[in-house]
């Protein structure tokens, strides 16, 4: 069982000043909390040989795999809209690259490894609970059929990491299509340093975007993907909670789970994150956000653009803009589905929007709200009957005019709303159990969240009693 990964490595081919080269740091006492052997497997790895010592060092950070490139690197970005020229990989270290079951090419990164020479004032660690944190959320995101990261692995350091109190330390392996992000663009951007945002963007067109002909192809496709995964967030209740553009990865994949969080009650202000004082980045604001992170991205590629300035201004904006028209159908596409609806018709979204501000006043549960439409008392998930009553008729006609059959209506709307969403007191209450030693809930979280469309455990879907609601999350780094 020795361990063997195949490394087949390119961002270290980019230019030295892409990235600093360094190994992770090593840690007392490493041990294993959780690998995710599907995910090993499909990345052509042997997950006993990940969980055996000699895996768990490597997971960990303690030696560096044969075939391995550590490195970190470097990004800038609009944190809550003021632009930071040097961030970067502060805690995290790339290893390498491997092709996955369907070729392709996969980010093993290491998330809490030691101090980088982009660290600024942090000590480059992470404590357990934001690591268990992203690897329950980022597998939840994947099983409910939403472009992510997802996590590989998460290991317990046996060091104490001090985030007010002296907490637990851990490393989570990160897997990702990349970590290429409009902030590393904008790194670049600000440094005039065309030639690395020529090299940059041949990159990402060769590694995610084949189909681009050219930057202006690029900026469309990199728009497109992020319209579609911001609209699949609205349709489960997903709150980033930090949509700054290091946040925002070209590739399309949802990344950086600090402080984000699944709604319980729906408000389109709803806002979680302890930082967001002003509800930037609240619910219903995701979408307009995406489009300014984006005119960050279409900003960087103006010099890749033609010699006419104007003109690729021009052309930039026209892209920018079609982002609302983009993320406008995907939304109503699943909203539709969200109803039972296959077909469209051009009340829909008036349908969609009646439901969601009556939702809104009776403060109704988004997820369960949803999935009750398809179950045997819809009536009873609104508080106020009356909203329903009114509803209800219109709903079930335009159900009909829609044709396929409540069979198949009901069953698109089960494939569709989920049972089971991740919920911040569940997520709150596996780590602090998970501090004391005991894994077994997250453990239990995780499997139930695998089958997030099926009900295994009412006790999963239950919304927070008020004593458990959770008001706000930390980003906790
Ligand atoms: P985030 O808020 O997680 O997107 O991180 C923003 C920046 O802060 C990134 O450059 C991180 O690498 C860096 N950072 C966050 N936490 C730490 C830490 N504990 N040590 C070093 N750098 C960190
Ligand atoms: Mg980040």
């Amino acid at each position: 069982m020795t361990l063997h990964i195949p490394f087949d490595n390119s961002y270290g081919r980019l230019p030295a000043r892409f990235y600093a080269r360094l190994a992770p740091t090593p840690v007392a006492d490493p041990s294993l909390i959780a690998l995710n052997a599907p995910l090993a497997r499909d990345l052509g790895l042997d997950p006993d040989a990940l969980a055996a010592p000699e895996g768990v060092a490597a997971l960990a950070g303690n030696t560096v795999p044969d075939g391995a490139d550590p490195l970190a690197q470097v990004y800038a970005g609009h944190q809550f809209g003021g632009f930071s020229p040097q961030l970067g990989d502060g805690r995290a270290i790339l290893l390498g690259e491997v092709l996955d079951s369907n070729g392709l090419r996969r980010d093993l990164q290491l998330k809490g490894s030691g101090p980088t020479p982009y660290s600024r004032m942090g000590d480059g660690r992470a404590w357990m609970g934001p690591v268990l944190r992203e690897y329950i959320l980022s597998e939840a995101m994947h099983a409910l059929g939403i472009p992510t990261t997802r996590a590989l692995a998460a290991v317990s350091t046996g060091e104490t990491v001090v985030r007010g109190a002296a907490l637990p330390g851990a490393v989570l392996t990160r897997i990702a299509a990349s970590h290429v992000r409009v902030g590393t663009f904008q790194y670049f951007a600000a440094r005039n340093d065309t030639e690395a945002i020529e090299k940059l963007a041949q990159y990402v067109i060769d590694r995610h975007y084949p189909e681009a002909r050219d930057a202006a192809g690029l900026l469309d496709a990199v728009i497109n993907r992020q319209a579609r995964l911001v609209a699949q967030w609205m349709a489960v209740g997903f709150i980033h909670g930090v949509m700054n553009t290091d946040n925002t990865q070209i590739a399309g994949e949802t990344i950086d789970y600090g402080p984000c969080a699944f709604m319980d009650a729906y408000h389109p202000n709803r806002v979680y994150s302890s930082i967001d004082q002003q509800g930037r980045y609240a619910y219903g604001r995701q979408p307009e956000i995406a489009v300014w992170n984006l005119a960050q991205f279409a900003t960087c590629l103006l010099p890749l653009m033609g010699p006419d300035r104007e003109a690729a201004i021009e052309r930039a904006t026209e892209a920018v803009h079609r982002f609302a028209d983009l993320h406008g159908d995907a939304w109503l596409t699943l909203f539709r589905a969200k109803i039972g609806l296959a077909s469209a018709e051009d009340g829909d979204a008036d349908l969609i929007g009646r439901l969601l501000s009556a939702m809104a006043i009776q403060k109704c549960d988004f997820t369960n709200t949803f999935r009750a439409l398809s179950g045997e008392a819809a009536a009873d998930a609104f508080p106020e009957r009356d909203f329903f009553e009114s509803w209800a008729p219109d709903w079930q006609a335009r159900l009909a005019r829609d044709g396929a059959g409540w069979p198949e209506q009901r069953a698109l709307m089960e494939r569709t709303n989920p049972a089971v969403i991740p919920r911040n007191h569940r997520v709150e209450q596996v780590i602090s159990a998970a501090v004391e030693g005991d894994y077994a809930p997250f453990s239990k979280l995780n499997e139930v969240l695998a089958t997030p469309f099926d009900l295994a455990d009412p006790a999963y879907a239950a919304p927070p009693a008020p004593e458990e609601e959770v008001r706000q999350t930390f980003c906790g780094t």
